[in-house]
């Protein structure tokens, strides 16, 4: 390792992106407890939808795993992308039946990528796709900023506020394809349910999902 590195370590040693603490393997992004101890979700988390087939997540957002979401998204832990990859590429190849075209993502909006710097599900998305060796592309666009939707109760609600905010960024690309829809938290649905509906009225044949972490039921 050089010079620089071995500063860079000192200085800013890695730490597990789940519960924070100091890494000592330096290769690893998570530590043993954490790998142990993270709530794993039953069967890929399975939950059917009415315009996607079915959305699969890895964990729940709960405990060390939401407090981590909150850093990528909020905290600027923007690299923690890499390690989220690995777990969602790993929960996409224990399910083969999902089946798809495309790997994408849920897209923000112009305005609050801004405000971040970054659209966290695109880093995932990009990250599970280069773990299964291949490219995340984009097939969505937001429209217009709306209120965000952990800040609405109910899934009628949530669907209210986005509802006809999602295009299909190019009709021709998505024709006829299978679409893996890719985001950082389901809860209600009600977000991938309107890129679905948007993605299939574009011309797509099926869209599928997949979340890092769910809420529970
Ligand atoms: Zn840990």
């Amino acid at each position: 390792m050089g010079f620089f590195a071995s500063l860079l370590d000192l200085l800013f040693p890695p730490k597990c992106v789940f519960c924070v603490k100091v890494l000592h393997e330096k290769s690893d992004q998570w530590c043993d407890k954490c790998v142990e101890s993270l709530p794993f979700t039953l069967n890929s988390g399975r939950q059917d939808g009415a315009y996607y087939d079915f959305c699969i997540s890895p964990l729940y957002y709960k405990a060390a795993v939401r407090r981590s979401i909150l850093r990528y998204k909020f905290r600027g832990a923007s690299g923690y992308a890499g390690v989220y990859g690995k777990i969602l590429a790993e929960c996409i190849q224990e399910n083969p039946d999902i089946g798809y075209d495309l790997i994408s993502w849920v897209p923000l909006s112009d305005k609050r990528k801004h405000e971040r710097g970054y659209d966290q599900a695109m880093l995932l998305s990009l990250a599970t796709a280069l773990e299964l060796g291949e490219v995340a592309v984009e097939t969505l666009r937001k429209t217009r900023n709306v209120q965000a939707q952990s800040e609405l109760g109910g899934a009628a609600e949530r669907r209210e506020n986005i509802s006809g905010v999602y295009e299909a960024a190019d009709p021709e690309l998505i024709e006829g394809k299978c679409v893996l829809l890719i985001d950082d938290i389901v809860t209600t649905g009600s977000t991938l349910e309107e890129c679905a509906d948007a993605l299939l009225s574009a011309g797509a044949a099926r869209v599928v999902c997949a979340a890092l972490a769910r809420g529970e039921v």
